[in-house]
C-alpha cells in the first residue's frame, strides 16, 4: 500500500528522488557506465543485451539522433567485445513518424551489425506497430541473419506469428508484453497469458528455432524448463532473459550453475525516466525497498 502511494505519487517528486530509486534498473547514462555494467555481469557468468533508453520520438532530428548513437554503440561493442548484442526500440528510429524512416535508420544499424558480428534484437512495443515491426524483422532478416524480435505472449495473434518465424528457424524472444493492449486483441487473464507463454515457448522448440525466454515469473521458468528437459532440448536452441535489477539473482545463478545461458537487458541513457516509471509501476515493492535502504547505513 505504502509502495504503491510512492508509484502513484512519482510524477510529483523530484526527479533526484526517482532517479534513486530507479537506479538499479539502469545501468547509467553513457555506454562507459553500460559498458562496466556488462563487465560485471559476464564476471557473474551471464550474457549481456545493451538497449540505449529511448522511445516515441517526434522529430526526424531525434530518430537522426538515436540511429547515431546506435552506430556508435556497435562500434563501442566490438571494439571491448563485452556486449555484442543491442536491443533497440522502432519508436525510437521513429517508427510513430514513418515506417519508411524508421526502416531506414534500422537497416543502417543492423547492417553495421552484421558487418560486426553483433547481433540486433528488434524489442516489440504496442500494438499500431506490431505489423510494421514483424514486416521489417522479416525484410531484414532474408539479408542479416544476425537479427531477432520480439513477441508477445498477451497478444491473441502471436501464436500465428510464432509458428510463421519459427517455420524459417527465426530467432524471437518471448515475453508476455508491457503495454495495456484492449481484450479484443490481448489476452487479460494472468493464467491465460501464462498458458499462452508456454505454448509460444514449446512451438519455437519444437520447430528448432533458437528462443530467448524472457521471464521473472517462476511458473513460467518452471514450464519452460519442464519443456525443455521433455524434448531434450540442447542449451544451444534457447536462452534465459531477465531484466536488469530485477531480484532474482540467486534463480538466474543457479540457471548458469545448470548450464542454461542467461542474458540480461541491460538499458542506459539520459532518458532513464519513462523507462523506470514502468518498471517501479510493474513492481511497487520495488520503491519501498529502496527508499528503506537509504535509510539504512552498511
Ligand atoms: C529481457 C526482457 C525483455 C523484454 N522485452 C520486452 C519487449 O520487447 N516488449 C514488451 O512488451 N515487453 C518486454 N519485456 C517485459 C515483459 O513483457 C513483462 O512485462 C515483464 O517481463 C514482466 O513479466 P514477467 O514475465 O516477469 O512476469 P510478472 O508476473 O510480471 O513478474 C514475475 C515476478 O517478477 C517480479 N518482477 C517483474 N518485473 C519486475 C520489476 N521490474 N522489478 C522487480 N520485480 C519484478 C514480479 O514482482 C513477480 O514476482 C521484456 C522483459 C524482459 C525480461
Amino acid at each position: 500500500m505504502f509502495n504503491k502511494l510512492i508509484v502513484t505519487l512519482m510524477p510529483l517528486a523530484p526527479k533526484f528522488i526517482v532517479k534513486m530509486i530507479s537506479k538499479r534498473y539502469i545501468a547509467g547514462e553513457d555506454t562507459a557506465s553500460a559498458m562496466v555494467t556488462c563487465q560485471k555481469l559476464k564476471d557473474q557468468g551471464f550474457l549481456t543485451t545493451v538497449d540505449i533508453l529511448g522511445e516515441s520520438v517526434t522529430s526526424n532530428e531525434q530518430a537522426l539522433e538515436a540511429r547515431d548513437s546506435y552506430l556508435d554503440l556497435i562500434t563501442e561493442v566490438s571494439k571491448n567485445n563485452i556486449a555484442k548484442n543491442i536491443s533497440l526500440k522502432p519508436t525510437a528510429m521513429g517508427l510513430g513518424l514513418s515506417a519508411d524512416l524508421a526502416n531506414e535508420y534500422i537497416a543502417a544499424i543492423v547492417k553495421k551489425a552484421n558487418e560486426a558480428g553483433v547481433f540486433i534484437r528488434i524489442d516489440m512495443e504496442d500494438s499500431p506497430y506490431t505489423d510494421q515491426t514483424l514486416e521489417m524483422y522479416d525484410r531484414l532478416r532474408s539479408q542479416y541473419p544476425q537479427l531477432g524480435t520480439v513477441i508477445q505472449a498477451y497478444m491473441h495473434r502471436s501464436l500465428d506469428d510464432v509458428k510463421q518465424i519459427a517455420a524459417t528457424k527465426g530467432n524471437l524472444r518471448i515475453c508476455k508484453g508491457i503495454y495495456k493492449e484492449s481484450p479484443q486483441i490481448a489476452y487479460q487473464d494472468a493464467d491465460e497469458i501464462r498458458q499462452n507463454y508456454l505454448k509460444l515457448v514449446k512451438e519455437m522448440l519444437v520447430s528448432g528455432a533458437y528462443v530467448g525466454i524472457a521471464t521473472h515469473d517462476p511458473v513460467l521458468l518452471d514450464g519452460s524448463l519442464q519443456i525443455i528437459n521433455d524434448l531434450k532440448i540442447s542449451p544451444d536452441k534457447y536462452e534465459f532473459q531477465a531484466l536488469l535489477g530485477v531480484p532474482i539473482v540467486k534463480r538466474l545463478e543457479e540457471l548458469t550453475s545448470k548450464g542454461h545461458r542467461v542474458r540480461i537487458y541491460v538499458p542506459f541513457g539520459s532518458e532513464w525516466y519513462a523507462y523506470s516509471s514502468r518498471r517501479l509501476k510493474e513492481n511497487p515493492d520495488v520503491a519501498g525497498y529502496v527508499l528503506k535502504n537509504l535509510f539504512v547505513t552498511n
